[in-house]
């Protein structure tokens, strides 16, 4: 067993899988609704490129929005979106 930092929250776990990135479920989860939400605001960026609002300022609102809550990023993500 070898200890990791869950990309999602930070924190550390353990886990006998090389590979492992995230601390549970919930994290997993946040990533992949990362991962959804990103990919749709590229997508709309590219149809739109004259919309207001940009792909880095939703990111960066969701991130303050995150913040603000005391959560990370991707917590935010799987509690949210
Ligand atoms: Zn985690």
């Amino acid at each position: 067993m070898a200890e990791r930092i869950c990309v999602v929250c930070g924190k550390t776990f353990e886990s006998k899988y090389s590979g492992a990135k995230y601390c549970g479920s919930e994290c997993r989860t946040g990533a992949r609704k990362v991962q959804c939400f990103e990919a749709r605001l590229r997508y709309e960026a590219s149809r739109l490129p004259s919309a207001k609002v940009t792909y880095s300022d939703k990111i960066s609102e969701a991130v303050s929005e995150a913040r603000k809550n005391g959560m990370s990023y991707g917590q935010w993500m799987a509690q949210n979106r």
